[in-house]
């Protein structure tokens, strides 16, 4: 093992994270990247990274895995929500529930952070160089099918910094709009989790509906359009010679929104712990990813029952609480959250166009 080159496949969070903190450990490591460079999925626009699920800050934790948090671009720590008639929650929190990031190929993104930081560390990045999932170790290589679709649109604006997130039934069902501005750069992103057709026209809208909360100039316009994956894996962890699977390659996301980067990071960190021996993959990954997908399966059902009442009484209570505290009672894992996840998992349970492969238990495959 000692001498043995590591290989990984996708140089997105996953891949890297776990590269990062195997090359700090002494290890040779390749990482092959199907794309010409990294984070090509994105345009530079803005995400965000978690910081909700647990009571210390994610930085501390991301650093923790000996991944520098050189890429965050600043603390989120109010957010305006808004309903179909563009009534305004504003939830604010004491410490910030999330750090903005850019994703992207660009100089200043946490996708490229990331590869000068496993560059650094030792690990050869090659790019242009799709591998077979057999030829790996870690198979990073983020999600499998369009469970869920997202239109993202950069641009200059005069509008000052905000953070505005619509849910309007009639135009995201129960996905969400987002629009977020620092320093004159805005992104706004739609995410669908049906009628993907659909999504260019609502993106229109959605344009239409922010404006009509503050007009703001759209210069320079780019959009790209991903997708995201909502399934459950059986096994994660390195069986019969597979690789082990992780960030969205392993189905690991946060289920209610969507959104995946401490996850993926986590994971890849873990994988590497396992591979180094100091761990065991299956049992880390289950207490530390899986049972919080549990709890965030149980907040998509209540997000989807909220969608019937215009989303009105989740908005007003996410906006009396301490918006972080809130998150952190939503995300909290528990046993009851874990039956609950297998009772929505069965009555949801739809695997007629299913594309994942033979280890997903469970997805919503449209
Ligand atoms: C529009 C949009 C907005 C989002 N916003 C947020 C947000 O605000 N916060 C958040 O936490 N998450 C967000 N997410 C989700 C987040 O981007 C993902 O969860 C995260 O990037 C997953 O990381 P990953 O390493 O698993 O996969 P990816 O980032 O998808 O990276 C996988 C890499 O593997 C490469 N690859 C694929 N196949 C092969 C192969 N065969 N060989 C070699 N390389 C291969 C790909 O080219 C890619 O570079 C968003 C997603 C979308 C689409």
């Amino acid at each position: 093992m000692a001498d043995r080159v590591i290989k990984i496949a996708g140089a997105g969070p996953s891949g890297l994270a776990a590269a990062i903190a195997l090359s700090k450990a002494g290890k040779s490591v390749q990482v092959f990247e199907r794309a010409k460079q990294v984070g090509s999925k994105f345009i530079n626009g803005l995400q965000i990274l978690e910081n909700y699920s647990s009571r210390g800050d994610v930085l501390e934790l991301v650093r923790s895995f000996g991944v520098e948090t050189d890429f965050v671009l600043a603390p989120a720590a109010e957010v305006d929500f808004y309903d179909k008639r563009l009534r305004r929650y504003r939830a604010r929190c004491a410490q910030p529930y999330a750090y903005f990031v850019k994703r992207g190929p660009g100089p200043d993104t946490l996708d490229t952070s990331l590869l000068n930081q496993a560059r650094t560390a030792g690990a050869e990045v090659v790019f242009e160089s799709p591998v077979q999932p057999q030829d790996v170790d870690i198979l990073a290589t983020g999600p499998r099918t369009a469970d869920g679709v997202a239109r993202e649109i950069i641009f200059k604006t005069d509008l000052a910094d905000c953070n505005r997130v619509i849910l309007d039934r009639a135009i995201t069902e129960t996905g969400f709009a987002y629009l977020f501005v620092i320093n004159g750069q805005a992104t706004l992103g739609l995410a669908l989790v049906s009628d993907f057709p659909s999504l260019g026209e609502r993106v229109e809208k959605v344009l239409a509906k922010f404006q009509e909360i503050e007009p703001f100039a759209v210069d320079a316009p780019v959009t790209k359009s991903t997708h995201v994956n909502f399934f459950f894996r059986s096994h994660p962890a390195r069986a019969n010679g597979s690789p082990i699977a992780v960030g969205e390659a392993a189905g690991f996301q946060d289920l209610l929104w969507g959104i995946g980067i401490r996850r993926s990071l986590t994971s890849g960190w873990l994988a590497s712990q396992a591979l180094l021996g100091r761990a065991d993959y299956r049992s880390s990954t289950r207490g530390q990813i899986e049972r919080y997908m549990n709890a965030s399966i149980v907040n998509r059902l209540v997000l989807e029952v909220c969608a019937r009442t215009g989303f009105r009484p989740m908005l007003w209570v996410a906006s009396r609480f301490d918006f972080r505290k809130f998150g952190l009672i939503l995300t909290r894992p528990g046993l009851l959250k874990s039956i609950l996840a297998g009772a929505i998992k069965w009555i949801w349970k739809n695997r007629s166009g299913c594309k994942h492969g033979p280890d997903c238990t469970w997805c919503r495959a449209s």
